[in-house]
């Protein structure tokens, strides 16, 4: 039997997550899959029996960096690398627009994903796996003004992403979001979500700089029936048909990445 390859799913717990997990222990290759949620549940996945995958269910907050050391320290004594990160978890709180709920949107989506990758990513290359950073459409820069436009296009590094969402911030402080360019108000997901798209350029950069064979990519699943999906409507997808083609033949996809990565970003978890 070939040697099981090591995958981690934030947000396990429902949704997108949960299917990602459903669809990784599909797999007809061995597994050992880190379904990590917030709680820390036995989650009852079904892993198959016939190849002798296997599921855990650590605890893991991604705003939480204690949390996020102690799941790499429980994974560093037990697998030798990670083959691969599906960073899912994710809030999209702006039906409650305020200053709290855009710090907690920024603090989970874009600094949680952040240290997600940058935690990981020793793991991650001594096994030339790969990172995928669910995004969004909603990260689509047209709202934005031309020079935060360009801004997000040309990031160069992480400082010039932090420079961006520390500018939102003071922005929505002075409740100036709209003068200064970000499209109106109740944008932190979509900002967020472009913050995401800009962080995973530059660490994609970096690793194909480094040839450390690692590919980090940023996806949309499309708009798809969860309990954030549901937030603006009735979605047309269904958490499971997402993985399987639904996005790619919808033409929902977007990937940043500089390295070489598949044009169907919702596939990308399951081509290992
Ligand atoms: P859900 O709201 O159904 O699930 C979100 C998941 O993220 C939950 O498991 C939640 O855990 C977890 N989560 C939130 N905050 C944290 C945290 N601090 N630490 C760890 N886990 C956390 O959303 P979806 O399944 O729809 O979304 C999954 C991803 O897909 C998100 O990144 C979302 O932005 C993206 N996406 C979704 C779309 C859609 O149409 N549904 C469209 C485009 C992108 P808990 O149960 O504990 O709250």
């Amino acid at each position: 039997m070939s040697k099981p390859i090591v995958v981690i799913v934030s947000g396990a717990n429902r949704g997108i997550g949960e299917a990602i997990c459903r669809g990784v222990l599909s797999l007809s290759q061995p597994v050992i899959l880190y379904a990590a949620s917030r709680a820390g549940k036995d989650l009852h996945f079904n892993p198959n029996a016939s190849t002798g995958s296997q599921v855990k269910y650590p605890k893991l907050d991604i705003t939480d960096k204690e949390s996020i050391q102690r799941l790499v320290a429980e994974i560093q004594s037990s697998e030798n690398g990670i083959d691969a990160l599906i960073n899912n978890a994710g809030v999209n709180v702006d039906q409650q627009y305020s200053l709290e709920n855009v710090n907690l949107t920024l603090a989970t989506n874009y600094d949680g994903t952040l240290s997600m990758n940058q935690a990981f990513l020793p793991l991650v290359r001594s096994r030339k796996g790969r990172i995928v950073n669910v995004s969004s459409v909603g990260s689509m820069l047209k709202p934005y003004s031309p020079e935060i436009q360009e801004r997000f296009r040309n990031v160069q590094s992480l400082a010039d992403v932090d420079k961006l969402r520390q500018e939102y911030v003071e922005n929505v402080k002075n409740r100036t979001e709209t003068e200064s360019g970000w499209g109106g108000q109740r944008r932190a997901y979509s900002v967020s979500k472009a913050l995401i798209n800009g962080l995973t350029r530059v660490l994609a950069a970096e690793e194909e700089k480094q040839g450390s064979g690692v590919l980090i990519n940023c996806c949309c699943p499309g708009w798809v029936s969860t309990e954030m999906g549901h937030l603006v409507g009735n979605a047309p997808k269904s958490p499971g048909k997402t993985l399987y083609g639904h996005a790619a033949r919808h033409g929902c996809c977007l990937t940043v990445s500089s390295v070489p990565f598949s044009d169907d970003g919702a596939k990308i978890p399951l081509r290992l």
